[in-house]
């Protein structure tokens, strides 16, 4: 039976059998072809990094790419999870929240992603017992093989179906081994299987250790977990070594020879100065080539397209290798030690740094330990001051006494989320004179609530008492900052994740008192940007939305653009300031 036919008989089988596998109406077969990216050995190498990589390069060369990340825990989504361990909660225009890998491929491909880039196994089980209680399963005992395995095969082929890629890019988290990954694994195989020939291309991320006592790279711990993988029954067609230095012939050879991959696709992909320069590495090394042909898909390549997209991200690497005469952006957050928190931030500051074409070094601040009296000392050497997002009390009063300095001498700041309400609270205490201004997440009995919980204005937009999330409107007041910024549109999209924002009775005395509100929903007073003049303050601009979510490395957010570029002149002022105080 050719692996047609066997895909057609599956496709037309009866629930009743073994060759279950749910097929979504309109899926072509032979027409989407699918690459797995595997981790062995252990997790956060970068295998989100490396697969978008991949993904763009192939995107490059005209084919329409579609990544899934599939994650083994039990939750609906990332919405849950602490920062502190998973990373940052990636938020989709759709208002899916997720994996922060999802970030990536973003800004990778420069692609909006959605929920159907993204399952979880809670998502897998939830379908799979939902069917089981209407009776889908036709009085079968439901199983791990075929029906779970199934469901995940209906997802992937759902999403080759709604972007009628040519390839789908599939990402498992954590590493070949993990209890609650197998599955993935196990449809995987079977897809493949049902594909037939050239429909799957495996590779196998791994690592080759360098233990510094040796001073030499050791390939077994790498060839160890590729051999899980094959026990899993997943051969590999690529073998993707990360390490720190360029893996040696001997060691790839090792790793070929042990594992049956030819050693012209045993690839090296130690580590760089940017995750911006893999994809011209996977090009340099001729991985993406090998990918093209084990799919075969040369016919469906456009050359010339290819050519306009990688000088362009070249250009941006130019740009990025430039960078100079740096600046010091502090970053006040809570989870100050753990980076991934931040990690759109961080990306969006590289972005807008390589578009000025300075380098941004990151002070992060702890907020819990600014204070009043010794915030002037914190923020000496800053040129430019970030409140990213965040939940809860702890540090608020940090972050106040950040925000305040940075008003008062006029230190460009950028407030977002979290840091717009605090913008709010401080000018509003400080210069509109509500001393007990505050937030009701903070304090509930707050005095002068300029930040509250305003389910009415929620019910009309449909999410009752939840957060609002994902991409929103934005509207833009003509003749001000922010209108400037974005080029001077009238509408901008930017992504939300907040419960909280301000209380519409103060806006007339806010904006009497000074502050300038210039960016609005299209038809609810929710307040989504705000700034103060320019004849009053260099740089003092905030948003309610995560501006950081939608910052592109050829497409810079333009809020964090203005604020680099507004540091970079700071940085000049005080620089002159200091040699004439010299002089
Ligand atoms: N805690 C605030 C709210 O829920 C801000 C949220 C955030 O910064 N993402 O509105």
């Amino acid at each position: 039976m050719t692996a047609k036919n066997l895909l057609a008989s599956v496709a037309h089988s009866s629930d009743d059998t073994e060759f279950y596998t749910p097929m979504p109406s309109g899926y072509r077969p032979g027409k989407t072809r699918y690459v797995g990216v595997f981790g062995t050995v252990m997790s956060g190498l970068g295998k989100g990094i490396f697969a978008s990589s991949l993904a763009k390069v192939l995107k490059d060369k005209g084919l329409t790419v579609a990544p899934i990340k599939l994650e083994g825990y039990l939750n609906l989504d990332s919405g849950t999870l602490n920062p502190f361990r998973h990373g940052e909660v990636f938020v989709l225009d759709d208002g899916m929240e997720c994996d922060m890998d999802l970030g990536t491929y973003e800004r990778m491909l420069d692609q909006n992603m959605s929920r159907k880039n993204f399952s979880t196994s809670g998502q897998i089980f939830t379908a799979v017992l939902e069917k089981e209680r209407r009776g889908g399963y036709l009085g079968r005992d439901v199983q791990m093989i075929p029906h779970v395995t199934g469901e995940v095969k209906r997802k992937l082929r759902e999403l080759a179906v709604q972007s009628d890629a040519d390839v789908v890019f599939i990402e498992i988290g954590g590493t070949v081994g993990d209890v609650e990954n197998a599955y993935f694994i196990e449809a995987l195989r079977q897809l493949a299987f049902e594909e037939g020939p050239q429909s799957a291309c495996w590779v196998a991320l791994t690592y080759v250790l360098e233990p510094p006592s040796l001073g030499e790279q050791k390939s077994k711990a790498a060839q160890l977990g590729i051999k899980q993988l094959t026990q899993a029954g997943i051969q590999p067609h690529i073998i993707a070594c990360r390490a720190k230095h360029e893996v040696t012939q001997k060691a790839r050879e090792k790793i070929a020879m042990y594992s049956s991959v030819p050693y012209k696709r045993v690839f090296s992909m130690h580590d760089c100065e940017s995750v911006y320069v893999i994809p011209e590495m996977i090009r340099q090394e001729g991985l993406d080539q090998q990918v093209v042909g084990i799919l075969g898909l040369e016919d469906r390549l456009h050359p010339e397209q290819e050519v306009k997209a990688k000088n362009e991200w070249d250009g941006y690497l130019t740009r990025l290798r430039a960078a100079r005469d740096d600046v010091v952006i502090g970053v006040a957050g809570k989870y100050t030690s753990v980076r991934d928190s931040y990690a759109s931030v961080i990306k969006a500051l590289e972005h807008a740094g390589t578009q000025v074409g300075v380098g941004v070094n990151i002070e992060w601040l702890e907020a819990t330990e600014i204070s009043e009296d010794k915030v002037a000392e914190t923020m000496r050497g800053v040129h430019g001051l970030i409140v990213p997002g965040g939940f809860g009390s702890r540090g608020i009063e940090g972050k106040i006494a950040a925000i305040s300095h940075a008003r008062k001498r006029g230190v460009p700041f950028l407030g977002l989320c979290l840091g717009f309400q605090l913008a709010v609270i401080e000018f509003a205490r400080n210069v509109g004179g509500l001393e007990k201004a505050g937030s009701t997440e903070f304090d509930e009995d707050c005095e002068n609530a300029v930040i509250d919980i305003l389910p009415e204005q929620k019910e009309i937009e449909g999410l009752g008492g939840n957060m609002r999330l994902g991409g929103q409107d934005v509207v833009l007041s003509r003749d001000t900052l922010a209108a400037r910024l974005f080029n001077n549109a009238a509408e901008t999209r930017l992504r939300f994740r907040h419960r909280y924002e301000v209380d519409p009775r103060y806006i007339d005395s806010l904006e009497a008192a000074g502050l300038i509100f210039s960016g609005r929903a299209p038809d609810y007073p929710i307040m989504q940007i705000l700034e103060l003049p320019t004849d009053k303050h260099p740089y003092f601009v905030a948003t309610q939305a995560h501006s950081e979510l939608t910052s592109r490395p050829l497409r810079p957010d333009p809020l964090f653009l203005g604020l680099v570029q507004a540091a970079q002149t700071f940085k000049r002022a005080s620089n002159q300031q200091g040699a004439a105080a010299i002089g």
